[in-house]
């Protein structure tokens, strides 16, 4: 019998979660039976290791897909400097960058002004899109972070860029790309994700009223845009996004379709 999509997604989340934490146990059991030593021990340890974080960002992903699908995810906006965020994501990933030898660069004006945003989140987003430009572009390429003072989307809200000199995406994926477990090209090269990243992260820029979209060609590298709603000062108030965000459809629904936009 035809399994359905639910089936499908509970077997296919198995599968996600048990892979690591098979790992993790032979890795340990292997220590415990064997006492192995270095240099075995000590690479076996930070195997066990890399899985066990993929196991946290696997579940943690996990917890935020069902907040997201029953309503219950809170965000606390704040006015906050988009470039500063940048930043910090550019610097935590700087050293997985150097060991693939790529050049990972942040072009941001200081004057590119506050958004109104939640920056938890926000960070959760540039550093899921850092860190698939770095996974997925071979040793030796280019990463670069931009926000300018002069970007803006179509409606006005500031813009942030994460380019990358990859593999590039296909046209008929530059959507679906966006859709919840959904992940493209070679086999090889889905292995260490989920299909979840940039469906949540969509997800989250348009909660706080923002957009999200990528521009590809194959084998010339990829850009991921997304824009966040400009802050500004309102006297005798709290602080607020210059444009409120529209109630966004990200909640209801989880199938969006990326738009190019100018
Ligand atoms: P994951 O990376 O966990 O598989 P994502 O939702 O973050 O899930 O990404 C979905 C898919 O989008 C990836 O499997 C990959 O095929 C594609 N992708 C994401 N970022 C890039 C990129 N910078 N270059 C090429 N392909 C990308």
């Amino acid at each position: 019998m035809e399994k359905s999509a639910e089936e499908k997604k509970t077997a296919y989340l198995t599968h996600e979660l048990r892979t690591p934490l098979t790992s993790i146990i032979c890795a340990l059991e292997l220590l415990r039976d064997g006492g192995l030593a270095a240099p075995e021990g000590a690479k076996l340890i930070e195997l066990a290791l890399g899985n066990a974080d993929r196991l946290k960002t696997l579940i943690n992903e996990i917890l935020d897909l069902s907040k997201i699908q029953n309503g219950t995810l809170r965000l606390s906006p704040v006015a906050c400097d988009p470039a500063e965020l940048a930043r910090a994501s550019v610097e935590s990933l700087l050293p997985w960058a150097r060991r693939k030898g790529i050049h990972l660069s942040l072009k941001a004006s200081v004057s590119c002004g506050k958004v109104y945003a939640d920056p938890r989140r926000t960070s959760q987003v540039l550093l899921n899109l850092v860190s698939n430009a770095i996974k997925f572009t071979p040793d030796g390429g280019t990463v670069e972070v931009s926000l300018e003072p002069g970007r803006r989307d179509r409606a006005g809200n500031t813009l942030v860029c994460v380019k990358d000199s990859g593999p590039g995406i296909a046209p008929q994926d530059l959507a679906r790309l966006f859709r919840y477990f959904v992940q493209a090209g070679p086999e090889d090269r889905r292995a260490e994700g989920s299909g979840l990243g940039l469906a949540l992260s969509r997800s989250l820029v348009e909660l706080q009223g923002g957009e999200m979209w990528a521009e590809s060609a194959l084998g010339k590298g990829a850009s991921f845009f997304f824009s966040l709603p400009v802050h500004v000062e309102a006297q005798n108030s709290e602080p607020q996004a210059r444009v409120n965000a529209t109630k966004s459809s990200a909640a209801a629904s989880f199938c969006h379709h990326g738009a190019p936009r100018a």
